[in-house]
């Protein structure tokens, strides 16, 4: 990794919680092998994370119909983006790390967090219609997903009440994170720490500080390069022929999302022996 600036979004409310002390360990291994870390604490500083008109400074260019990534492409071009989406645009542009830390949520992550990328990722700044997947903005970032789990690792088990953590994972690492180019790096999942011992928690955390003190060899995990895809209109942007051809004798397709109507390769969003 060149540089070594690391943004840590984070979103818990709870200083006690642990989230938060995931987030400071963080920090802590970070700056210990020489990483400049930088904060985004998403409720205290009480993110504002809907989309609004007032997210462009001035008037719209068609004040009757406001298309929200249209105005706010235009108002990035001009300077004229709300000074809170500015600034952490800015983080972002110096970040080479970004770590994601936060408490799942109905599957998802916690809606300040949802909200802080759906205003901050605007279109010109995290993507335009030519810069997506490997070709993405992003492409010389990495980018973490760090959450903890109510439920435990055999509930998101391809035979679990919740379904594999794959298909969870999916949406969030390919259809934001890889979207945007970002080199998505293994996920750290914390499996349900109300239901373990503190013993066990405390382990986990040490585990993520020793982790992150070599996160700059890390690879990335593996999406389908978009050398693939037919990327014309008339090509439906889908996997070219051939490449489903020489996939026609394998017994599982070749991710989550582009699975074949097969069996989704197993741990494709995520290396369990992490
Ligand atoms: C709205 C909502 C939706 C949810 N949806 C889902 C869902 O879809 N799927 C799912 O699986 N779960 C879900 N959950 C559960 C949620 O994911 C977990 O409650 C959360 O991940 C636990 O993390 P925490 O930081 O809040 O834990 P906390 O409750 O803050 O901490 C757990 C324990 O760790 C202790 N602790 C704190 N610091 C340390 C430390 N330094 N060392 C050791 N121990 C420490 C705390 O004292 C506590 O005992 C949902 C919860 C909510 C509120």
């Amino acid at each position: 990794m060149a540089g070594k600036n690391a943004l840590i979004v984070f979103a818990h409310q709870e200083k006690t919680s642990f989230n938060s002390a995931l987030k400071d360990a963080a920090v802590e291994s970070l700056k210990k092998t020489g990483w400049d870390v930088t904060v985004s604490d998403l409720y205290e500083m009480k993110f504002n994370a809907v989309l609004s008109r007032d997210d462009i400074i001035g008037n719209p260019k068609n004040p009757n119909h406001f298309n929200y990534a249209f105005e706010t492409m235009e108002a990035l071009e001009e300077g004229r983006l709300s000074k809170d989406i500015i600034a952490e645009q800015n983080k972002l542009r110096s970040a080479d790390l970004v770590i994601f830390q936060f408490p799942l949520y109905w599957l998802g992550m916690p809606a300040i967090m949802k909200g802080w990328l759906e205003r901050v990722f605007t279109q010109g700044f995290a993507y335009t219609l030519q810069n997506i997947y490997d070709n993405g903005l992003f492409k010389n970032k990495k980018a973490l997903l760090s959450l903890t789990t109510g439920g435990s690792s055999t509930m998101y088990s391809p035979q679990g009440i919740n379904g594999d953590i794959n298909v969870m994972l999916w949406p969030l690492q390919n259809g934001i994170l890889h979207f945007c180019g970002f080199q998505v790096l293994s996920p750290q999942i914390f499996w349900s720490p109300e239901g373990s011992s503190n013993k066990a928690r405390t382990k986990m955390i040490e585990l993520w500080k020793a982790r992150l003190e070599n996160i700059s060899q890390e690879d990335p995990i593996h999406f389908v390069p978009t050398a693939m895809f037919d990327m014309s209109a008339k090509g439906g942007f889908q996997l070219k022929k051939e490449v489903q051809k020489s996939n026609t004798n394998e017994h599982y397709g070749l991710s989550v999302g582009q699975h074949l109507g097969k069996g989704i390769p197993p741990n494709n969003q995520y290396r369990s022996e992490k």
